[in-house]
């Protein structure tokens, strides 16, 4: 095979460039670059923090003593590792916490079904409430049906959620979730159960959060495994009327401490603006939010502190924030970029998708620092990063910073395995692969060798609507 590749050339391949214009020759970068990154690739550092957090902290939910416990441990730990300026920035925040949460189908085949109460849910009486169950396939036929095929009915929706690389399936699917509930409420509905966002088939529902704006009385909302959401679809089929009972009792607990985690790494020229990192600190309770996001915070602080231990300080400050309170509203992100949003900040880059490798990476640079993303493209590619040609400023917690015009950098990890176990109890340390989570690492230390060291000044961008 090897032998005929120059006569392969020689036919094909050289009448067909001939014909066409030759792409510009990209960049070289910074060798020391290209050193740190191959280093990374044999990083423990990360897993060392995954393995420490999800071991010596655990479940930490928003606002609670746990996410506090979670905030010592982290200060603790970015000081051990060698960062500057660590310290909590502490807010203010209203707490919902899970309280009781069981199901039977009543009729017409009596049993038991697996879920867990939706953050924000609202409360069943505590010996539960029993109602017919109002099937719809979809929240497109939720939106479509009239009040008088919800009103004081258990709403039931499903979704058809696929495993994708980009991840798309959950903006596409998690409408049941995100909106279904109070959108229920607001047709009369006694209570909602939806089919897990997820794409798995164990028999564990997946959690997350709900939004009742003000006016809508939030009312009873979970999510059901998809074996038992499975079930009630082929109850369904058969054409008779299911009736639930169910019992949910979360409670609001009113207003909490939270908090975001920050240390840095200082640069040489605090012209140059700040590069924005991090992932988030809070979990949901069910698992030891491994994947979600104890990854997120490990990849971004070990890449730093790589350019920490160069022994060359980089030109531009490299922060890293462990944001608190991510999964019950952003609590986090809007309070940094309230406290800090006056701060020049020239990038901003969130990993909140995994461990998973990363498999393409997108940019939201101004026209003046167009040559930093060819020698992201240089630095990444060795990886099997290629270069996507979507607009980045991905995230939650960067949101409210991308929004003030600093421009975001994606690393995009695969969502093939994500939703297996996003959100569930199964979010757990095995289910991080060390060798993918070094190479998240070592793309997180090429990105930063080259953006944080860019000698082109980064100036602000209009946000991707
Ligand atoms: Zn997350």
């Amino acid at each position: 095979m090897t032998r005929s590749l120059p006569l392969l050339l020689t036919m094909v391949a050289v009448p067909a460039l001939a014909q066409r214009t030759l792409p510009a020759p990209l960049p070289p970068i910074d060798p020391a670059v290209e050193d740190m990154r191959d280093a990374a690739l044999k990083d423990d550092v990360a897993y060392d923090i995954v393995e420490g957090l999800t071991t010596e902290v655990g479940p930490r939910l928003a606002g609670t003593e746990a996410e506090a416990r979670a905030r010592t441990w982290a200060v603790a730990k970015l000081k051990a590792l060698g960062f500057k300026n660590v310290r909590a920035e502490p807010y203010q925040m209203p707490v919902w916490v899970r309280g009781a949460e069981t199901a039977e189908i009543v009729s017409p085949f009596p049993q038991k079904l697996y879920l867990t109460a939706l953050g924000n849910s609202g409360a069943t009486p505590a010996e539960g409430l029993t109602a017919p169950v109002a099937v719809f396939k979809d929240f497109n036929a939720l939106l479509a049906a009239p009040d008088s095929a919800v009103k004081d009915r258990i709403v039931y929706v499903g979704n058809a959620m696929e495993p994708t690389q980009d991840g798309s399936g959950y903006g596409a699917n998690g409408a049941a979730r995100f909106v279904g509930p109070a959108l229920a409420a607001r047709k009369g509905a006694a209570a909602m159960v939806i089919r897990s966002i997820g794409t798995d088939h164990h028999r564990i529902p997946h959690a997350g959060l709900t939004n009742f704006p003000d006016g809508v009385t939030p009312i009873p909302a979970a999510a059901l495994s998809v074996p038992d959401a499975e079930q009630i679809e082929r109850m369904a089929d058969r054409g008779k009327p299911i009736t639930l009972h169910l019992t949910l009792t979360p409670r609001q607990i009113g207003t909490r401490e939270s908090g975001n985690i920050i240390a840095e790494v200082p640069g040489t020229d605090p012209k140059a603006g700040i590069v924005l990192i991090g992932g988030h600190l809070d979990s949901w309770d069910l698992g030891t939010g491994a994947i979600d996001d104890a990854s997120g915070v490990a990849i971004t602080a070990a890449a730093a502190k790589r350019l920490l231990d160069s022994g060359k300080r980089p030109r531009r400050t490299i922060r890293v924030v462990w944001w608190g309170s991510e999964e019950v509203g952003g609590f986090g992100g809007r309070d940094y970029a309230a406290r800090h949003g006056k701060e020049r900040h020239v990038v901003a880059a969130e990993s909140d998708f995994g461990a998973d490798r990363v498999w393409r990476f997108e940019t939201n640079l101004p026209e003046s620092a167009k040559a930093v993303g060819d020698r992201l493209q240089v630095a990444l590619s060795p990886l099997g990063i290629t270069r996507g040609t979507g607009t980045a400023g991905d995230g939650s917690d960067i949101g409210p910073i991308v929004a003030l015009g600093v421009a975001g950098v994606d690393l995009n990890q695969s969502g093939l395995r994500y939703f297996d176990t996003h959100h569930t109890p199964d979010d757990t340390l095995d289910r991080i692969d060390p060798e993918q989570l070094r190479q998240n690492v070592a793309a997180w230390t090429a990105m930063l060798g080259v953006v944080a060291n860019a000698p082109e000044d980064i100036g602000p961008v209009t946000p991707r609507k």
